[in-house]
């Protein structure tokens, strides 16, 4: 079956087609600027990259041009759209209603709706790509997948914050975790690689990406993840702070005159490695070259970013009283070897040695530590749209 995944923002649109069967990608692209200009960048597997401008005042119109570019008599995948079996949708945040992916009916998208306070910028974006795919391929089944749904597992003692019990019992206030599906994926891929039954493995999955977290998986569950009710808390990301003193933003607001909206966007686009580096940059290639080159405050940012990282992981495996095997992945965990290198230093504690040579690698699954290292060290890049693939097929 090919399944059409999906993953829908306020203004732009990615998309995959792929073949569940031999898990090939036939066509993906992008949709961006809807309800401003548009554009629409595709390209079928083997075949050229092509952008067009094309006006999309609406996701309608977006996705009726991704179905055109599937179904062209030349550079289309498929013939027509009845080749498209179901679509699968990546959906932010399923609060405490959703603990795995489910076909959408018009229950379901009640519930998500419900949910839309939980994640104001994500959820109604991914709502409104429902409802056009809807209108667009009546009568093909859709499934939503969802961010938190992996994390629903954890028990109470890691979800509860330390605040009155009121905001849980009327509003839902309580670490929910993202990322699921790249931490679920990736767990257990690892759990394949040191050969045992996933649901006999501790695992700690470090999603290292411009937003990143980390995830403990105990016996094919997550127990604990460093985000929570929102993608803020947790590591220093691109852009994100991460966890700080809550009572810095009542000093910062007054020394600097912000009111709440002003604190929430210097908290998610002006902190992380971005603002630490002192807005030298939020990627990492950049942080690297520049403190190769000297530069004391991109050495700093990428200790602090280490350091965080490695103090997660520890408290992880206090959280399940040992681990097994570590996974890095994403754009940072993948292609950063002076990262890995660092956080699995700090974890010398535990019997963890890197194998340097393999560690050099970039974007391919390896193994990272030594015969003799203790715990099992890998890159295993993540897949989210084949995950959404597998999922949807699995329901439909
Ligand atoms: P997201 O999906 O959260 O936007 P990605 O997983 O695509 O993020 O990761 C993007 C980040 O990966 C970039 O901002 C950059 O910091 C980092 N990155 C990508 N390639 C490399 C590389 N070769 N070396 C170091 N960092 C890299």
């Amino acid at each position: 079956m090919n399944v059409l995944v999906i993953n829908c923002g306020s203004s732009s649109l990615k998309f995959q087609l792929i073949n569940s069967e031999s898990e090939e990608v036939l066509a993906k692209g992008l949709c961006e600027r809807i309800g401003i200009d548009g554009s629409l960048t595709y390209q079928p597997t083997g075949g050229e990259k092509v952008k067009s401008e094309k006006a999309m005042p609406t996701h309608t119109e977006a996705i009726q041009f991704v179905i055109d570019a599937l179904t062209d008599a030349n550079t289309g995948v498929v013939k027509d759209l009845k080749e498209i079996g179901a679509v699968g949708h990546r959906v932010v945040h399923g609060g405490e209603k959703f603990a795995k992916s489910v076909v959408i009916t018009d229950e379901v998208l009640k519930a998500i709706e419900e949910c839309n306070d939980l994640a104001p910028l994500h959820n109604p974006a991914n709502l409104i790509g429902i409802n056009a795919c809807q209108k667009l391929m009546p009568g093909t089944p859709m499934v939503a997948v969802f961010d938190t749904a992996f994390h629903q597992t954890m028990p109470a003692k890691a979800y509860m914050y330390g605040l009155p019990y009121e905001y849980y019992d009327k509003y839902k206030v309580r670490r929910y975790g993202f990322h699921g599906t790249s931490h679920s994926f990736v767990s257990k891929r690892a759990a394949e690689l040191i050969g045992k039954s996933y649901d006999a493995v501790k695992t700690v999955v470090c999603h290292l990406g411009n937003g990143a977290s980390i995830c403990a998986v105990e016996n094919g569950k997550s127990v604990d993840t460093s985000m929570g009710l929102t993608p803020l808390e947790g590591l220093v990301m691109g852009t994100r702070s991460g966890d700080i003193d809550p009572a810095i933003l009542e000093f910062i607001a007054k020394k600097e005159d912000l009111d709440i909206a002003g604190l929430m966007n210097m908290l998610n686009k002006k902190s992380g490695v971005f603002g630490l580096s002192n807005n030298l940059s939020s990627d990492f290639r950049d942080l690297e070259t520049a403190a190769a080159e000297g530069n004391k405050i991109a050495e700093m940012t990428l200790d602090v970013f280490c350091y965080r990282v490695a103090k997660y992981v520890g408290s992880y495996v206090a959280a399940m009283n040992g681990v097994d095997v570590i996974a890095f992945t994403a754009g940072i965990g993948e292609n950063a070897g002076p990262v890995r290198e660092k956080v699995m230093e700090y974890l010398g504690y535990l019997g963890i040695e890197v194998d340097k040579e393999a560690n050099d690698s970039h974007g391919k699954e390896v193994k990272i530590s030594t015969p003799d290292s203790k715990v099992e060290v890998f890159v295993i890049p993540t897949n989210e749209e084949l995950a959404i693939a597998r999922e949807t097929v699995a329901l439909v």
